[in-house]
């Protein structure tokens, strides 16, 4: 009688967008025969929405039009298809810029993903546990991991894909952190709540956190004055006024030197320049060639990057809707947002507003202003994850995992196996998704984000193919 042995368990803890693209093209590729149980934890009624896409504020709206949005790398316009066949965005009327463009609001996209994962989740070839995970431990040549009520479940291999934790609030405001009108998670639902129409907002950061704040008490009826700071004083940038082809190779004959790949691309900026193209064009190329020159830096040059032109890099290569960056623009021009290069020197609560000392960047100068209102959109403290969630931080005392050393989240190896403290892979464990980035490059973006799901789908395919004497899962379906 032939023994019938059980399907290998793949956990995937974190159902965000990663999570739930991951999972299902591990179902998708697997057709119609079941290879391993697929069991994506997450505590979100939702798979597929996570931090981004889980948001109902009518003003956040995805970053990129829509026909640049899939979950299916070589179906870049299953999104704008989704929007057409459920006439989604009939009652939207901001929802095109001036060009026809679809900008939907986020958690368009977040009910996009949930639909093309409700087939798989229906026929039960992904399995969604309402829970949070509390422990990850080794069990033997498998995985057991623990949810909050202790009930434990045993896996062949783990994926983490917890990707953005809570944002830290800055030290510099911890004499405040309990004034009720310090928001420390700008990503909460209802966070902009507790600020009233004519309060004076202090914003703690100035990239895409800070414009749906903007845009967020602007839909509330804010008019107080906003004032926006950063370390560089640099604005969200908006998209190309036309469309443009990715400017420049960097790629064929990669930079092994930080300053090299920036001289090259100084020189393409003025070279695009000279043929009518934006900057855009520039940054696309350097976007998409991404993971190739990643890989050819060298650490200490991955390093130096990261440290001398991550802010240059993020302003330029993360882009507001045109309706988000029109209610900007607006709003500086009528004064009522200013936006400055300062640090904070010092805060205090006087009565029920908030005094704080600027130090302004280039001149050192000191400048003692009052708010209302303080709100913190320095996004997500990627480089601390590992103490963001106990569990992880276990995981890393008890070598399993270990902080990337550019900053960037978690380190990994090619195969996006986890290293642990003694740099060697943590075997069938694996980070998926933009905590992944030190190792792979640019990886925050969907097209990128999509890409290295399917890319860890196939890696973890092979893990268990290779260590478990399973047939082969069948890719061709
Ligand atoms: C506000 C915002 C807006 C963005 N907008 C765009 C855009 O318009 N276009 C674009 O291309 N990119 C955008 N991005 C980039 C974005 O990072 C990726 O597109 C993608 O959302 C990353 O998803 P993720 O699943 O990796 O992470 P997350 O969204 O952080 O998902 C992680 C999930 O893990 C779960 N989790 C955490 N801890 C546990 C635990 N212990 N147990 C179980 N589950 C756990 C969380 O509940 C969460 O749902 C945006 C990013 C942010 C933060």
């Amino acid at each position: 009688m032939p023994s019938i042995r059980p399907l290998p368990v793949i956990a995937i803890v974190g159902g965000g967008f990663s999570g739930a693209a991951m999972a299902l093209h591990l179902a998708k590729s697997s057709g119609t025969v079941r290879h391993a149980r697929i069991v994506v934890f997450e505590p979100r009624e939702r798979l597929g929405a996570g931090l981004a896409y889980s948001t109902t504020e009518a003003t956040h709206r995805i970053n990129v039009p829509a026909n640049k949005m899939s979950l299916y790398p070589d179906d870049p316009e299953s999104f704008a298809r989704y929007l057409d066949r459920t006439n989604a965005l009939a009652e939207d009327a901001d929802a095109y810029d001036g060009k026809g463009s679809a900008y939907p609001q986020r958690a368009v996209f977040g009910a996009y993903v949930a639909a093309e994962l409700a087939p798989y989740l229906s026929s039960g070839a992904v399995e969604h546990r309402r829970v949070a995970i509390a422990a990850v431990e080794r069990s033997g040549s498998r995985w057991s991991l623990q949810d909050a009520s202790g009930a434990t479940y045993i896996a062949d291999a783990v994926a983490l894909a917890v990707s953005h934790p809570m944002p830290a609030l800055p030290s510099s405001l911890a004499p405040i952190r309990l004034h009720p009108k310090v928001v420390g998670d700008a990503t909460k639902p209802g966070a902009l709540d507790v600020i009233g129409t004519g309060d004076r907002v202090l914003v703690v950061g100035n990239g895409l956190t800070a414009a749906d704040v903007i845009c967020g008490l602007q839909e509330r009826g804010h008019e107080g004055p906003i004032l926006s700071i950063s370390r560089r004083g640099m604005r969200s940038q908006g998209h190309a006024p036309t469309v443009q082809e990715p400017f420049g190779d960097f790629s064929s004959k990669p930079s092994h030197r930080a300053s090299h790949l920036l001289r090259r691309v100084r020189l393409a900026l003025k070279a695009a320049e000279a043929e009518g193209l934006t900057w855009h064009a520039v940054i696309d190329a350097v976007r998409s060639q991404g993971q190739v020159i990643w890989h050819s830096l060298p650490l200490a040059e991955r390093r130096r990057l990261v440290r001398s032109v991550r802010p240059y890099w993020d302003v330029h290569r993360f882009r507001i809707a045109p309706q988000v960056k029109a209610v900007l623009d607006e709003a500086i021009a009528t004064g009522r947002l200013q936006i400055r290069a300062a640090y904070i020197d010092a805060v205090a609560e006087r009565g029920s507003a908030i005094s704080v000392t600027l130090r302004d960047r280039r001149r050192q100068t000191l400048t003692p202003m009052d708010f209302d209102a303080v709100v913190v959109t320095t996004g997500p403290a990627h480089g601390g994850v590992l103490s963001s969630q106990p569990f992880l931080a276990r995981m890393q005392a008890a070598g399993l995992l270990s902080a990337c050393p550019t900053g960037l989240g978690i380190a990994c190896d090619l195969r996006a196996t986890a290293l642990g403290a003694d740099g060697r892979p943590s075997e069938g464990l694996f980070i998926v998704g933009p905590l992944a980035r030190g190792t792979f490059g640019e990886l925050m973006g969907l097209p990128q984000v999509t890409e290295h799901a399917v890319f860890v789908a196939a890696q973890v395919q092979q893990f268990l193919a290779d260590n478990q004497e399973l047939p082969a899962f069948d890719r061709a379906s």
